[in-house]
């Protein structure tokens, strides 16, 4: 479970925690249509288990951020677009103004993601 409103997440085993903080840049689904949101980059601080964080290719132009133990992929960093891309929805989405330039989202667009527009 999360601290806060958008503080922590961690893997399944708990070794690796990111800290994610400050807004989100908009919510889509990915290629195969999960939920995902959209973080700018920096907004994602390594918490813990700094030494099990396995940072690889993704095969599609951005790194998987996962955990060596459990093999959990905890998010996908695009460099290029400066995004992050977490699984699941937001669960409070009040004030979600879509932040995303229109380069970010053509790029993601391009990596498979579906981009839902906010109002
Ligand atoms: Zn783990």
């Amino acid at each position: 479970m999360s601290n806060g409103p958008y503080g922590q997440i961690a893997c399944r085993c708990g070794a690796v925690t990111l800290l994610v903080c400050g807004s989100p840049l908009g919510r889509g689904q990915d290629a195969g249509d999960e939920p995902v949101t959209f973080w700018p980059l920096e907004a994602i601080q390594v918490g813990g288990g700094a030494d099990e964080l396995d940072i690889s290719p993704d095969g599609r132009g951005g790194n998987a951020w996962g955990c060596r133990r459990c093999d959990e992929c905890l998010l996908n960093a695009h460099d290029e677009a400066g995004v992050a891309v977490l699984a699941g929805d937001l669960e409070e989405t009040d004030d979600l103004s879509m932040a995303l330039t229109l380069s970010q989202r053509l790029c993601l667009e391009e990596l498979g993601y579906r981009v839902v527009a906010g109002e």
